[in-house]
This record gives C-alpha cells, structure tokens and sequence, in this order.
C-alpha cells in the first residue's frame, strides 16, 4: 500500500512555512530514495555494508539507509562569542 499524496502547498505563515518546507524536502528526499529503493528491491539492506538493517530501526526511521547512525565529528563551540566578560554587570558601590 503506498500513499501516493503529495503534501500540500503553505498558504499562511510563510516565515515557519518556509523552514517547514525546507525540512520536509528534506524529508521528501529521504522518503522519495526510499521509495525508490523499495521498488528495485534494495530498501532495508544498509547503504554501506548492505546487510540488513533491523527491522526495529526501520520502524523508528523508516528512511534509514545505514545499520549504524553515521556519526558527524563534532565541532568544539567557538569561544569567541562571549557577549559580557565576567564581573561586568556587578555595580560599584563607592
Ligand atoms: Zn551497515
């Protein structure tokens, strides 16, 4: 049983539409892939080692496309946006 509806245009709000949107293209691209590996009969082997990916993780993630969650290197924070030193905003008393 596939949906085959498409989702609908925003009408209103077009600021949080707009990231709406962005995220759910984003979405879109995942589901579309993921449709379309259904049909050549490749959707749930994983893209990287193409075992299959647990049953349980595709349910959580029905796009997924790895067994593993792909881990990003983090990036340590900047230090360099510190809007008020410490100490600035206590008042002098003499
Ligand atoms: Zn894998």
């Amino acid at each position: 049983m596939l949906d085959t509806s498409r989702a609908r245009k925003p009408t209103c709000q077009e600021d949080l539409e707009f990231a709406l949107v962005q995220m759910k293209s984003e979405t879109l691209n995942k589901v579309n892939d993921a449709l379309v590996r259904l049909e050549s009969g490749n959707y749930g082997n994983c893209f990287d080692c193409g075992e299959e990916i647990a049953e349980k993780r595709l349910r959580a993630l029905p796009f997924a496309v790895r067994c593993k969650i792909a881990r990003r290197p983090r990036r340590p924070p900047s230090s360099a946006s510190v809007s008020s030193p410490p100490g600035a905003a206590r008042a002098r008393s003499s």
